[in-house]
């Protein structure tokens, strides 16, 4: 018998798809994969911070600073006062792991931020601007906030979870991952962990003064005065719009029922 090849049909390449639809299937495919992979390494930082407890972060980074902040002398009137009204705020968080330290950051733009092992960075330049021990401590006390709640670690970035995490698994030294302040405040956080820390704050104010007066006064500056607009430009790139955050306070204070008047402390510089 002889073998006859047979001519492999006509248009055997060619999809009966659509073209159209075969692209939408790979995009939406591809999608799905970018996605499925941003899942994973968001439940990779959760799972590293199951491990880094609170502890171990206070082990790696009791005393460490990060490379690129400039710090003012050790007996700057401001930074002891800072330092002085953080302990007495803290004490409103009692099982709190962390011994918290104020650093100073020579600049002149107006932030602030917390960065691991409980180190809590002003900037001279939001100094300059409080008016009041209250507004003061609702800046100190939305940081303290961010650190109930660990967003300070999740801020970091996953490349430095992770070498934490390992730092931590291998007994290693933090020294060597090279943080910058610069590389977790330009993170910033989402809405909704400032949100939380906002509420935070204001119950560590409450505790303090016994209401919550001035402690969004800041803001509500910020919100009319055009002249610091840069600071509030700066601000804003890591926290959210005061409008709808100081809006924000005053329904979670009323709700809680906290008085939204009382005695002003002045600054003790
Ligand atoms: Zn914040």
């Amino acid at each position: 018998m002889r073998f006859v090849a047979r001519q492999p049909k006509e248009g055997i390449n060619v999809s009966g798809t659509h073209p159209l639809v075969e692209a939408g299937t790979l995009v939406a495919g591809l999608t799905a994969i970018f996605v499925l992979i941003a899942l994973a390494i968001i439940f990779m930082i959760e799972v590293a911070l199951y491990f880094v407890s609170a502890e171990d972060e206070v082990n790696l980074f009791g005393d460490w600073l990060p490379e690129d902040l400039v710090t003012v002398a050790p007996d700057d009137d401001r930074l002891i006062e800072t330092q002085l009204l953080l302990d007495r705020l803290a004490q409103h968080w009692p099982d709190s792991p962390y011994t918290f330290r104020v650093e100073i950051d020579d600049s002149d733009v107006a932030n602030a931020m917390a960065l691991p092992g409980g180190l809590i960075i002003v900037t001279q330049g939001l100094l300059d601007q409080v008016e009041s021990e209250n507004e003061l401590a609702f800046v100190l006390g939305h940081e303290l906030g961010h650190f109930k709640n660990r967003d300070h670690l999740r801020a970091l970035g996953r490349g430095i979870v992770l070498s934490v995490f390992f730092a931590v698994v291998t007994d290693g030294d933090v020294a060597g991952i090279g943080i910058k302040a610069t590389d977790i405040t330009l993170r910033g956080f989402s809405r909704r962990q400032e949100a939380q820390a906002d509420e935070f704050g204001l119950a560590i104010v409450n505790s303090e003064y016994g209401h919550v007066d001035e402690a969004w006064r800041l803001f509500e500056r910020w919100d009319i005065d055009d002249s610091s607009f840069v600071d509030l430009v700066t601000y804003l790139s890591t926290h959210p719009e005061t409008g709808d955050r100081i809006a924000d306070m005053k329904k979670h204070a009323a709700a809680q029922g906290w008085h939204m008047e009382g005695d002003i402390t002045p600054l003790a510089w």
